[in-house]
């Protein structure tokens, strides 16, 4: 693999990261940038990507021999953002026993009967593991937030319902995600941060053509007209729960091809800064290994099966 391509992809990251939430303002991040580059670089990006899906195997096989730390790559977009693809695109290369991927829709009974972050905790990844949230806890102060009777059906006790509860559930998320970096989880939070214009654009290719008519729902289009209040909750999002250890990557997603650069460069900068190597052998297991070795071959001379 060559550096230099790695690093290409590295540089893309940079100014889409947010690792203090402090005066963050979502309009300065916009949907349409690609970093400069036009879309005759479009085909270059292909190539490049490619070239970063095979690093992450790369890092990916690492990861899991040392089977020490676990990664978990959390997603939230507006719908028609590219979060399917985006997911579908940069795990392409990686070893399927090594990635766990769970999607986080409108909650069950079961769910309800649980405080908020039960259903994703109890699916965080293995130690060795990359584990892949497709929607996460994180809803629960966007979709939530917008339509508060949501939080209703939540069978919280009535007194613990104030004005203080967003503020009470930033509060709880940084310390659930310290508590997890604290005990090996990288985290990773990407906002695939997408134009009312091009959501505009896909829903309409959504209903245009009969192939991709399944992805649309009318839901789409209804919550598209709180499209201020849900910008108006990421960006409080990421002002509170953007840290050192679980910083939020904001994506520009217009441009499928830039998005997905930007992703697959970030997940691969945070899990080199791990210095994952494979596992040392020791003397012990160096014999142990001669001594297989010795058997196997034996075995064939003698001819036994
Ligand atoms: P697709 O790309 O297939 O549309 P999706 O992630 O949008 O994928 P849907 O089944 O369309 O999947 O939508 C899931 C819905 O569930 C979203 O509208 C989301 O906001 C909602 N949801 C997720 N978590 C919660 C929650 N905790 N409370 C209420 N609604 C939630
Ligand atoms: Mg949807």
């Amino acid at each position: 693999m060559a550096d230099v391509d790695i690093k290409t992809i590295k540089k893309f990251v940079h100014p889409y990261r947010i690792r203090s939430g402090k005066g963050f303002r979502l309009k300065d991040i916009d949907p349409g940038d690609t970093h400069g580059l036009t879309s005759e670089f479009k085909g270059e990006a292909k190539a490049l990507l490619e070239k970063g899906v095979r690093h992450l195997a790369d890092v990916q096989a690492r990861l899991y021999a040392q089977d020490r730390w676990s990664v978990l790559a959390m997603f939230q977009a507006m719908d028609a953002a590219g979060k399917d693809g985006t997911i579908k695109h940069v795990t392409s290369g990686v070893d399927p026993t090594g990635i766990q991927v769970y999607s986080f829709k409108a909650p069950s009974n079961e769910e309800l009967d649980h405080d908020f972050l039960w259903r994703c905790l109890k699916s965080l990844p293995e130690r060795g593991r990359i584990g892949v949230f497709n929607r996460s806890y994180y809803e629960e102060v966007l979709v939530v937030r917008v339509h508060p009777q949501y939080l209703q059906k939540q069978k919280l006790p009535p007194a613990l319902i104030t004005k203080n509860i967003w503020e009470e559930r930033f509060e709880d998320i940084r310390n659930a995600e310290r508590f997890l970096s604290r005990n090996g989880y990288l985290i990773l939070k990407f906002f695939l941060h997408v134009s009312k214009k091009e959501q505009k654009k896909r829903f309409l290719e959504r209903l245009d053509e009969p192939e991709k008519n399944w992805k649309f729902s009318a839901a789409d289009a209804a919550e598209r007209q709180h499209w201020s209040a849900y910008m108006a909750a990421y960006e409080d999002m990421i002002r509170n729960t953007a840290t050192e250890y679980a910083p939020w990557y904001v994506v520009p997603a217009d441009n499928k091809w830039f998005t997905r650069l930007v992703v697959v460069g970030a997940i691969i900068e945070r899990m080199e800064a791990l210095n994952l190597r494979f596992p040392d052998v020791d003397a012990t297991k160096r014999k142990a290994l001669a001594e297989a070795r010795r058997m196997l071959v034996n075995e064939k001379a003698n001819g036994k099966k």
